[in-house]
């Protein structure tokens, strides 16, 4: 029997993600469940000014149709900004994406076939399990420990006779756990890469909004093989509502996935993509992450720090040196949907996002992802402070 719809929306389901949306729209709700940029530090007159500037022009830069690549300035752009974090690249290794999202969505689409298997730390970033999900692939779930994906249970998984076609990353602040994958286990991945022979997509929104320690060479930088790619996005450096992000792969690589982003949307906006090529060429946009980065600094520092002194015992969390969560485990048995829905949310007007989507495999249901990104001090304190004493009666 045919049915309307083609095989690939098999995998196709609304996620939990979307109901917590609505969440965030009630305003006597506190959320932390959307990972969303601090709106205040996006840097609105800087922007206000160039995009007047270029819209009183005659249009024929930044309104007309460009390259589907993206516009070549930009491309050599961030080339010049991936090459000095030690990634060797020109501007036809950098591909302009409409965020780093699509990279997902083309990456899948380039590289899996219906039944491949995907490798991804469990748990993963819930967007590239969508995005995987159109392609129906099997997943092969590694777990984490405190120095990220532990690469010898995949290294005993390839032993022992599975074969991935590509393995998911996000090393740097990753999402949901906020952990950073430590140089060893980079250095360990690419040599299962070579020797197994599988893609890595290194999905690093993160990378730039690390506020302490030092930072970590890149999986693309170790790449000697042209099986890399890496996925930069300008959302959490500058504004999400640009949709701009990045990815620098082999030429070939780059050309197939310039195809790709052809067939789905011809090119990312010309007037966005003007937009910040000039603000990368007017502002120094280092400085601006400095700021940015000081902010969620001391707003992680007034959520852990609600959590060490209100907290029940039995909890434990991760205390990230950048990026925009804080991944808690509860004790096994504590259903962090069940209780944010039954008690969070009418008792203490408070959301974030159970654990339980971001596994690709077997859910586990005593974690959630709290995001520090969003609110003020003031909220943040009061959120947090009205669930330990949720907490306090429940645990
Ligand atoms: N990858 C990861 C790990 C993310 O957390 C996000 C955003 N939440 C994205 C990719 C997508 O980012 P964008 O499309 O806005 O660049």
């Amino acid at each position: 029997m045919t049915t309307r719809y083609a095989d690939r929306m098999e995998g196709v389901k609304p996620s939990a993600i979307r109901q917590l949306l609505q969440y965030g729209a009630d305003p006597t709700i506190i959320s932390f469940g959307g990972g969303y940029p601090d709106s205040s530090l996006f840097p609105a007159k800087a922007l206000q000014d160039i995009f007047a500037e270029l819209l009183s022009g005659p249009g024929e830069v930044s309104l007309q149709y460009t390259h589907s690549t993206g516009m070549p300035k930009l491309r050599q752009q961030i080339a010049s900004r991936m090459a000095a974090d030690g990634i060797a690249c020109g501007e036809e290794n950098v591909l302009i994406l409409q965020g780093s999202q699509q990279g997902l969505d083309l990456a899948a689409r380039l590289l899996i076939n219906p039944g491949d298997l995907v490798a991804t730390e469990a748990p993963t970033f819930l967007g590239a399990l969508i995005a995987f999900n159109t392609c129906q692939p099997n997943y092969l779930a590694i777990p984490m420990d405190e120095q990220g994906l532990m690469t010898g249970i995949l290294e005993e998984q390839l032993k022992a006779g599975k074969r991935i076609k590509l393995l998911y990353t996000v090393p740097d602040f990753h999402n949901p756990t906020g952990i950073t994958l430590s140089l060893a286990r980079r250095r360990h991945l690419i040599q299962l890469a070579n020797q197994y022979d599988f893609i890595i997509l290194e999905d690093s929104p993160y990378r730039e909004v690390r506020y302490q320690g030092e930072k970590v060479a890149t999986l693309k930088s170790m790449d000697t093989e042209g099986r890399v790619i890496y996925f930069g996005s300008f959302s959490k450096i500058l504004a999400p509502g640009l949709r701009l992000g990045w990815s620098v792969a082999s030429a070939e690589i780059t050309e197939k996935l310039g195809l790709l982003k052809l067939a789905a949307d011809t090119q990312c906006s010309t007037l966005n993509m003007a937009a910040v090529s000039m603000y990368l060429e007017r502002h120094n946009i280092d400085d601006h992450i400095q700021t940015i980065k000081a902010q969620y600094l001391r707003k992680k520092e007034t959520m852990l720090s609600v959590v060490r002194s209100e907290f029940p015992q039995g909890i434990s969390w991760t205390d990230p040196d950048g990026g925009l969560f804080t991944w808690m485990e509860f004790p096994e048995g504590f259903d962090t949907a069940k209780f944010m829905l039954e008690h969070a949310v009418p008792e203490a007007k408070v959301v974030w996002v159970p654990g339980a989507t971001f596994f690709p495999t077997v859910q586990r249901d005593n974690f959630a992802r709290f995001s520090y990104s969003t609110h003020g001090d003031e909220k943040i304190i009061k959120g947090m402070t009205a669930l330990a004493d949720l907490l306090k009666k429940h645990l």
